[in-house]
């Protein structure tokens, strides 16, 4: 009878270790799935910077253009200036010239009548000088026309450079509207992750104050009592940027119990990197489970444990924010999700 209700004791003890773990459960989905959301907002931000990142290489290459565009204006232009000069001492050689044949009498057509002695030579003097004429406006034409063909040149590429300019604004426009977008998811993403963070001191406060029985049933024992504060899978990580997570967080209190989850050796029992103070245990058929950001460590390499021995303490050495355990199971040194074993 008395054997009958301890049993009855520890089956209800067990029970409400279950609701309060189920509770804990709810609450660790949740702070989970904030950062679940926290994560697909930090991945829309990601692809918003690149796409601005590679709308703004374009904007480069095509200011770039512009650039060369400009230079070939200024270098018509200078041209066009150099020609107009030319234009002007050409006109100006010609009135000169006018003038002064003007002003001596030679051009004076009375003159040539009068200073040809004959009808052939009268004619071959008119010539001379209306040959003299021609040939000035000939070049002055052949400048003029060279000047029109600069100036057209210039009009074209002054078009080029007002289709560039504006081809490069609409680059412009987008590159501030990616840059934006994931602003607004970064801030959306950091307003989560505070909320997650929150979530779980909350969830953390909600624990219960029962001492933690590791569960009896099944071939593994469970290796901490705390919350689900990450997932196994891709997330964002403070120290590293986007990552494969190939372990769960369960996050307590500093001090909380860690056990071993099944019978084994202990091959790491001491710092590794950003693991902090870390544990491993090989199982035996290639199944090996690691325990990281320990406190304190009981076990020694080499040493064997039982399934439900404690190993040691939670902590927050190594690359850790909080106090959590970081649990990952590996198969044949890959990692697979230690839910799988549950
Ligand atoms: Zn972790």
């Amino acid at each position: 009878m008395q054997k009958n209700r301890k049993r009855n004791i520890f089956i209800l003890a067990l029970c409400i270790s279950m609701v309060f773990a189920s509770f804990a459960g709810a609450y660790g989905a949740t702070s989970a799935q904030k950062k679940a959301e926290a994560k697909a907002f930090g991945d829309k931000a990601q692809e918003a910077m690149e796409k601005a990142d590679s709308v703004e290489a374009k904007a480069v290459i095509m200011q770039e253009q512009i650039d060369e565009k400009k230079k070939e204006i200024e270098a018509t232009q200078e041209k066009v200036t150099k020609k107009e000069a030319e234009i002007d001492s050409q006109t100006e050689a010609l009135n000169q010239r006018l003038s002064v044949m003007y002003k001596t009498g030679t051009i004076g057509i009375v003159d040539v009548i009068l200073s040809s002695d004959s009808m052939e030579e009268l004619l071959m003097n008119v010539g001379l000088v209306q040959k003299i004429l021609k040939s000035d406006q000939d070049i002055l034409k052949g400048l003029e026309d060279e000047l029109a063909e600069l100036e057209a040149l210039k009009k074209q590429l002054d078009e080029q450079k007002a289709q560039l300019d504006a081809q490069k604004a609409e680059l412009d426009v987008l590159v501030e509207q990616y840059r934006a977008e994931a602003d607004a998811a970064k801030a959306e993403q950091e307003k989560l992750n505070a909320e997650a963070a929150a979530l779980l001191q909350e969830e953390l406060a909600n624990q219960p104050n029962v001492p933690y029985t590791p569960p009896a049933s099944g071939s593994y024992t469970w290796p901490t009592r705390g919350v689900i504060s990450d997932d196994y899978g891709w997330r964002i990580c403070p120290f590293h940027g986007e990552e494969f997570h190939d372990g769960l967080d369960i996050a307590s209190s500093t001090g909380t119990p860690i056990y071993a989850i099944a019978d084994g050796v202990v091959g790491t029992a001491n710092w590794y990197g950003g693991y902090g103070n870390c544990v491993t245990i090989s199982h035996g058929g290639g199944l090996q489970s690691l325990y990281g950001h320990m406190n304190t460590i009981y076990v020694s390499r080499g040493e064997s444990v039982s399934r439900g021995q404690q190993i040691g303490t939670m902590g927050s050495t190594g690359n850790s924010t909080g106090p959590h355990l970081h649990f990952t199971v590996y198969m044949n040194g890959s990692s697979i999700n230690p839910w799988s074993l549950y």
